[in-house]
This record gives C-alpha cells, sequence and structure tokens, in this order.
C-alpha cells in the first residue's frame, strides 16, 4: 500500500503538535513540515524524529514546496494568532492571503489533496481556498467546531459525570463568537439530554446551558491565560481528521466545508455533523434543530458568508 503523505505547512506550534499527533495515530504516514521560516521546520522534525524512535517509524522532514508533489493531505496552520482584545475574524485578510499563496504553491503539484484548514478565522479561510481551487465542496475541510465540539463533551462529561464518549452534543456554526449549541438534539447514554436529567436526577437549566456555551466561548482565552496558546486540542482533532481520510474510517466530527445552502444561506462555510472518510466531509443529514437553534444557524452563516465575502471582495 502506499505510503499517506500529508503536509503540515505551519511549523508554530499547532503545526508541531499537529505532526505529533498525526504520526502517532496514522504511524505510516510521511510528513512533511513547511514553514517560511525553514529552520523553524527544521527543529521541529528533529524533535519529532526522536520522539518517534519510542513509537513507531514515521517519516519526517522539512520541505519546500516541491515536497508537496503528490500529497494526499495538505493542513494548512501558517498564520498569524489571535492577539489580545482581537477576535478571529479580525485576522481573516492576513490568513486568507496567505492560505491562498499556499493552495497556489501547492495545487498544481498535488491535484487530489484533500485540504484541512487549522488557521484562523477557518471557516472563512476554507471558503476562500474553496473559492480559489474551485473543486469538489468536500475536499475543502474547515477544522470548524471540531474543537469546540470536544469543549463542550469535555464539559458535560464533568457535569453529568458520564464519559465524553456517551455525549452526542455538538457545537455548530462558526468557529468563534456566534457558534451554538444543538442542544436539541444531545443525547446521553442512548437517551435524549432531558430525558437522561429527568432519570438521573441531575439538572441543567437555562442558566448552566448558557454557562457552558459561554465556557466553550471563552476557553481558547483561558487557555492562552494560562500557558499562551492553544495547541494541543486542535491538534488532536486535525489528527481525526486525516485519521479519517486516510483510513476512510466516516468518522461522524463538526467541521466546515462551503455548504450549497444552510438555513437559507448560499455557499457559506460552517460547522455541522459531517462523515470524514477517503472523499474528505460530506453533509449526510441535516441536524434537527428547534426554532432557537435555527434562528441561531442562521445568524452564523450570515456572520461567516459577510466575512467570506469581505476577504474575497479584498483580494
Ligand atoms: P505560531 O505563530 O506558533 O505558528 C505560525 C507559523 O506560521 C509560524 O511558524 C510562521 O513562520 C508560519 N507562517 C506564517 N506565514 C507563513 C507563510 N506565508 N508561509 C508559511 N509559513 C508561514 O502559531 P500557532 O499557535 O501554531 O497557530 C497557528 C494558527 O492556528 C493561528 O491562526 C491560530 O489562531 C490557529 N489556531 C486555530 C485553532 C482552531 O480551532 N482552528 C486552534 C488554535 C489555533
Amino acid at each position: 500500500m502506499r505510503q499517506p503523505k500529508i503536509v503540515i505547512v505551519g511549523a508554530g506550534l499547532v503545526g508541531g503538535s499537529a505532526a505529533l499527533f498525526v504520526a502517532s495515530t496514522i504511524p505510516s504516514a510521511e510528513i512533511v513540515i513547511i514553514d517560511m521560516a525553514r529552520v523553524r521546520a527544521e527543529g521541529q522534525v528533529l524533535d519529532l524524529a526522536h520522539a518517534a524512535t519510542f513509537w513507531g517509524h514515521n517519516r519526517f522532514h522539512a520541505g519546500e514546496y516541491d515536497d508537496a508533489r503528490n500529497a494526499d493531505i495538505i493542513v494548512i496552520t501558517a498564520g498569524v494568532g489571535v492577539k489580545p482584545g482581537q477576535t478571529r475574524l479580525d485576522i481573516a485578510k492576513t490568513n486568507a492571503e496567505i492560505a491562498c499563496e499556499i493552495l497556489d504553491r501547492t495545487a498544481p503539484l498535488a491535484p487530489d489533496a484533500i485540504y484541512v484548514v487549522a488557521t484562523n478565522p477557518c471557516d472563512v479561510l476554507a471558503g476562500a481556498v474553496f473559492d480559489r481551487l474551485g473543486c469538489d465542496r468536500q475536499r475543502v475541510i474547515s477544522t470548524g467546531t471540531s474543537l469546540d465540539t470536544g469543549r463542550l463533551r469535555a464539559l458535560l462529561s464533568e457535569r453529568l459525570g458520564v464519559v465524553a464518549s456517551a455525549i452526542h452534543a455538538y457545537v455548530l456554526g462558526e468557529h468563534g463568537e456566534s457558534a451554538l449549541i444543538a442542544w436539541s438534539g444531545a443525547t446521553v447514554c442512548g437517551m435524549t439530554l432531558d430525558m437522561f436529567l429527568s432519570r438521573s436526577g441531575k439538572e441543567l437549566g437555562p442558566a448552566s446551558r448558557d454557562l457552558i456555551l459561554r465556557s466553550v466561548h471563552e476557553a481558547a482565552k483561558l487557555i492562552k491565560e494560562g500557558k499562551g496558546s492553544t495547541h494541543y486540542g486542535i491538534a488532536s482533532a486535525i489528527a481525526r481528521i486525516c485519521e479519517a481520510i486516510v483510513h476512510n474510517t466516516d468518522l461522524i466530527l463538526t467541521v466546515g466545508v462551503v455548504h450549497a445552502e444552510v438555513e437559507g444561506v448560499a455557499d457559506v462555510c460552517l460547522s455541522l455533523p459531517m462523515v470524514i472518510n477517503g472523499n474528505g466531509a460530506q453533509l449526510l443529514a441535516y441536524p434537527a434543530l428547534d426554532e432557537t437553534e435555527r434562528e441561531a444557524l442562521l445568524r452564523s452563516a450570515h456572520i461567516m458568508k459577510e466575512a467570506t465575502d469581505r476577504v474575497l471582495t479584498d483580494q
């Protein structure tokens, strides 16, 4: 079997951590790390090669764009980060230019690659990459709210005293301020959330639900206050996305693609529960939402659409 080739562009904290998680999740993968600061990519590769001696046989190398030839997956983690006082949307133009430059350098060499965009604002950037690439919708994936959903499940697990894998609850919409929780479809141990609450005697009222949403929104800020940046969570999500593509696993995660239409808004990138496999990410079934959730999703879709259109007009 051909060795899967995964190219990570951006050798910062997110890119380096993603390489580590991808390597441990897909031990057969060849991992190429590219960065405008070549020395940074080389440093990551050396450190990772030493780490990998303890568990496997990964091939890492620091590359130039030529090394993206025939890549199966191109992960974009290059760009500037969100500074205190900024939102993810404030860095859209700069990072969209970087993402499009990466696309221009890699697409001719890897025409069949699936793109995974983690650089923020990831939904807007995936929209810009998709617009420029003009490929199947499923082949440009924003990491979207995969991480937010992980954060939600961690919070609910703690609150309900149930392992996260028994909780199916999703954060939808923008990876950012307008994200929403689809409470109405949440299930715990195979029961609707409300049934689980009434049978277990636990409570999760409107104030607690609002607090959980705020905690999901503010998780990145909290982590940054403590350690300066967030990278393990998103790196883990990137690895799971790559694994689902390479091993064709039909994994369900909340990631974004440019949907033909969401709540009446056309061609917009935001997250819904998507099936991920060797073809990329696809929506199999539109989620059942109540009226409040649909309104919140519509609002998020408008925000994403406007932010993406602004970036596309500026280019
Ligand atoms: P970082 O500053 O540590 O690394 C960014 C890297 O990108 C640097 O090594 C830099 O040299 C490189 N780079 C910049 N411009 C480039 C270009 N034109 N070509 C090639 N390389 C270039 O930042 P980080 O902490 O790794 O974060 C990277 C991005 O990931 C940020 O946008 C951050 O907001 C985002 N992020 C996303 C999520 C998510 O859930 N989607 C979570 C955490 C961080």
